[in-house]
């Protein structure tokens, strides 16, 4: 009963399903006869363990021990670069998450779990070729039935795409996480082309660059954000974040909230996260990210939430003189003493093109002084001067431990 796989889409029965709900540019409108298109599954595959399943067409039967762990994977053609809502079932033991397929990054970070009636779903973007992909990661020990996954555009589940002026930024919105924050339709514009300007900022000065970003708005999950392609930004926050922006986007350019932790991902992804992976030339991703966002913000005339400077933003973090590392503390002594200098935040940007250059396979603490000697030689005087002895072995700990702590190959 070990089926070693398979079973490719029934291609033509999914065809005619998708056109008979798009036929039209939108779903039938006697939402009742709707039917979402029914997705086969194109691989079953054995992450862990020993797993039994049995295959019989849209319905997989497992039976699974504790560690055992199973990827249903479904890949169906669909609209390039088109979010669609996915349906799937569970009933059984087993627990049962519905994720994103392996080729998006944080397709293990956002995952949706069943409600009490055994339905799970959650929106996942086609990629450039029109390829849905997502699967079903079964674990845990006892029997359940799954399957019968469904997907739909996320258009027509109350969903909206909006873009920047250039097209370059594009965000997956809910209509009533729009509605509810009382944002009109020419604020958002005007806030996604302020992202725009970050991304543009961004990707000249970042290790890998991007030359457009797509953010998904309409998952759940753990953290404010995850970058990636597309970004994530977890749901629950959108109606108070986008309320913050109708309330702020008229006014000057340093009094306009535009929302830093979107600033903050879409540095990650020009650094790498946005081509599926932190490029080799990022020496450390998260100082990185933050530090970028600071400029970015700074060069483009925006401040952290429509009021703070990065040095009054980052003012209140711990302090290195009290030998405990962060890397807000660290960013806030830089900052500080970039200030006392009159150095302009502009002048460290080589600071992250230079890395492009330097070799890739440094260990962290080799990554930190050229870090450091990058920004001496941007700013003219040796940065190390400035912090005091305790400040310097704070930080030259932490990423010795780093390296400790790195298996070598
Ligand atoms: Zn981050």
């Amino acid at each position: 009963m070990f089926c070693s796989s398979v079973n490719k889409s029934v291609l033509t029965a999914l065809l005619c399903g998708f056109t008979l709900l798009c036929g039209c540019g939108k779903a039938s409108s006697d939402t009742s006869s709707t039917q979402l298109p029914e997705a086969l599954p194109s691989q079953i595959s054995v992450m862990s363990g020993t797993p039994l399943y049995q295959q019989d067409g849209a319905q997989i039967s497992c039976e699974l021990e504790e560690g055992d762990e199973l990827s249903i994977s479904y890949s169906v053609h669909a609209e390039p670069l088109t979010y669609y809502q996915i349906k799937a079932d569970n009933s059984g033991d087993c627990k049962v998450l519905l994720a994103a397929g392996e080729n998006d990054i944080n397709c293990r970070s956002i995952t949706a779990e069943a409600d009490e009636d055994g339905s799970m779903s959650r929106v996942i973007r086609s990629d450039i070729s029109g390829n849905l992909d997502f699967q079903l990661l079964v674990s845990g020990g006892g029997k359940s039935e799954v399957g019968h996954a469904e997907y739909i555009p996320a258009e027509n589940v109350g969903y909206t795409i909006m873009s920047s002026s250039s097209e370059n930024v594009r965000i997956l919105l809910h209509q009533d996480d729009i509605s509810d924050s009382g944002v009109s339709s020419e604020q958002l514009v005007k806030w996604l082309d302020a992202l725009d300007a970050i991304r543009k900022t961004a990707s000249e000065w970042s290790a890998d660059g991007l030359d457009s970003i797509d953010i998904c708005a309409a998952c759940e999950f753990e953290h404010y954000g995850l970058s990636g392609d597309p970004i994530y930004i977890r749901r629950k926050y959108m109606a108070s974040e986008l309320k913050k922006v109708a309330e702020t986007i008229d006014l000057p350019t340093e009094q306009q909230d535009i929302l830093w932790g979107f600033a903050h991902e879409i540095c990650h992804a020009a650094d790498g996260f946005g081509h599926g992976g932190v490029s080799p030339a990022v020496f450390d991703s998260e100082l990185f990210a933050q530090l970028e966002c600071a400029c970015c913000l700074d060069l483009n005339g925006y401040r952290y939430n429509g009021k703070e400077t990065p040095l009054e933003f980052f003012s209140d973090s711990p302090t290195l003189e009290n030998r405990l590392y962060s890397d807000e503390g660290f960013i806030f002594r830089l900052l500080e003493i970039f200030d006392e200098n009159g150095t302009g935040l502009k002048d460290i940007l080589p600071v992250f093109t230079e890395r492009r250059s330097q070799p890739h396979n440094q260990s962290a603490s080799e990554g930190l002084e050229a870090f450091l000697d990058s920004i001496s030689k941007c700013v003219g005087y040796d940065i190390t001067a400035f912090f005091t002895e305790t400040e310097l072995i704070t930080i030259r700990t932490k990423f010795a431990i780093q390296d400790r702590n790195t298996p070598t190959n």
